[in-house]
């Protein structure tokens, strides 16, 4: 598993002092530019879902669309989006959260998830856990329950797990 961890970060490209200066970015482009390396991804993701029972992907706009796509697809499951506001047609909930400077909302469509719904969310990245933090609450305010967090990476030094810390979590890469 170490084995395949250190294989998948290949794929992941360091972009210094984007999109702005101190920022270390995680550019997940050149993954998705090899097959090989989206299914290797893929596979070390579905590697750590094997014997739980999965209803629903729910997806984070717009980095968690790619792979929260490929999980639902190979789980035979829904995907469920995670958007920015005024993207979703529908009766939507929304969350707002706090970023390192500023604020941020999300919505989710109200009847996407139902009481009991066994829920996997998926973003690229786990930084500092606001997002994931903000889509827990969603999805348990509809009554979904939360089965794992996954990630293709998460950054250990930002300490995100801890906003989550009550939820599984996952993810192929640590740095
Ligand atoms: P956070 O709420 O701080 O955990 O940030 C998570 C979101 O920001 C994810 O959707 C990521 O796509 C994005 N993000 C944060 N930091 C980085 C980074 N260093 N490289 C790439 N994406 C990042």
């Amino acid at each position: 598993m170490k084995h395949n961890s250190e294989n998948l970060k290949q794929y992941i490209t360091d972009v210094p002092d984007f999109p702005k200066k101190g920022i270390g970015f995680k550019d997940i482009t050149s993954l998705l530019e090899s097959p090989e390396g989206t299914s290797l991804c893929l596979e070390l993701l579905l590697s750590e879902l094997k014997n739980k029972q999965i209803d629903k992907v729910v997806g984070i706009e717009s980095r968690g669309f790619f792979f929260g796509m490929l999980l639902a697809q190979s789980l035979n499951v829904p995907f469920v989006p995670v958007r920015k506001p005024g993207k979703l047609p529908r009766k939507v909930i929304t969350q707002s959260f706090d970023l390192e400077y500023g604020s941020d909302v999300l919505e989710l469509h109200q009847d996407a998830i139902n009481p009991g719904d066994k829920i996997l969310i998926h973003d690229d990245v786990l930084a500092t856990g606001g997002t994931a933090e903000a889509v827990c609450k969603m999805v348990e305010s509809l009554g979904g329950q939360i089965v794992q967090c996954n990630f293709i990476m998460k950054l250990d030094f930002l300490e995100g797990f801890k906003k989550i810390e009550s939820h599984p979590i996952y993810a192929a890469i640590s740095y």
